[in-house]
């Protein structure tokens, strides 16, 4: 997830740059060169997203994780309402909060559907093990920046964190809606028919949400960098 947030940073900034961008009279060229391998060297990319479902399927069959336990009560949501935890109307980034446990429950939809399907062979369903690393990985930077944009508000207050909040908004319904077309492609590699339209169900209301005007949060978020005419967030 690092090497590719660099990779599209890098490229924004050559377009940012324009022409300029792509002569090597200008620094941002060799980023945009040198970045690239991050994705190749210590492993590539492709190949670490088969380890990551890997190494949590191995922890799970020895009984270091909860996730199959955890799945299969997702998978029982089907019979029943969906369990929301119950938030704190007051707490802040509430919504946020439950959007995540929406999603979470989404990881182990597609986890627990897999494994029922192909048990030991899901290693061979490479596609599906690499759409669940990036489920795995949406929701593990989604919950660290939430974690910490809280942190920062209780200990600045809402007015000195707006636009922390506004890119922690921003991101999640960015996130919300790859997980959305990355548990959809393998959801319907793993079933068909009557069971499809059940987990689509499923998907649907884990990742209930109203749209924000994520346009807008964008505008502010830009022109409080503006004002400051730096980073915003150091
Ligand atoms: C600058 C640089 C420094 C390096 N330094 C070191 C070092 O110090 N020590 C060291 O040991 N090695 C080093 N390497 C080697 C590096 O680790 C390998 O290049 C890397 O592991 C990829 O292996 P490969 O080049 O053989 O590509 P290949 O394994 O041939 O892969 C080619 C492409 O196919 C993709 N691919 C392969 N299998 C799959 C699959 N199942 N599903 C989807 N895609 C797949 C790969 O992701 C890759 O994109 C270095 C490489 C570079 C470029």
């Amino acid at each position: 997830m690092g090497t590719e947030t660099l990779d599209f940073v890098a490229d924004e900034t050559v377009q940012i740059f324009g022409g300029y961008g792509f002569s090597s009279d200008y620094e941002v060229e060799r980023v945009y060169r040198d970045q690239r391998v991050n994705r190749i060297f210590e492993g590539t990319n492709e190949i670490n997203r088969l380890l990551i479902t890997d190494m949590l399927m191995k922890r799970s069959m020895k009984g270091e994780l909860d996730l199959i336990p955890a799945a299969q009560r997702v998978l029982d949501e089907v019979l029943g309402p969906t369990t929301r935890e119950e938030t704190d109307p007051g707490r802040p980034l509430g919504e946020e909060m439950e959007l995540l446990e929406g999603a979470k429950k989404v990881v182990l939809l597609v986890a627990g559907s897999a494994v029922r399907r192909y048990l030991q062979a899901l290693a061979e369903e490479q596609e599906i093990v690499g759409a669940l690393s990036n489920l795995v990985m949406e929701v593990y930077a989604t919950e660290s920046m939430l974690l910490r944009t809280q942190k920062s508000l209780g200990r600045r207050g809402p007015e000195a964190v707006g636009s922390e909040c506004d890119a922690a908004r921003i991101y999640l319904f960015a996130a919300l809606d790859r997980m959305e077309s990355d548990a959809r492609r393998a959801l319907a590699r793993i079933a068909e028919g009557d069971e499809l339209r059940t987990q689509l169900s499923l998907l649907r209301r884990f990742l209930r949400r109203t749209p924000r005007d994520v346009i807008g949060l964008r505008r502010r978020l830009a022109s409080c960098a503006l004002e400051l005419n730096r980073y915003p967030f150091s």
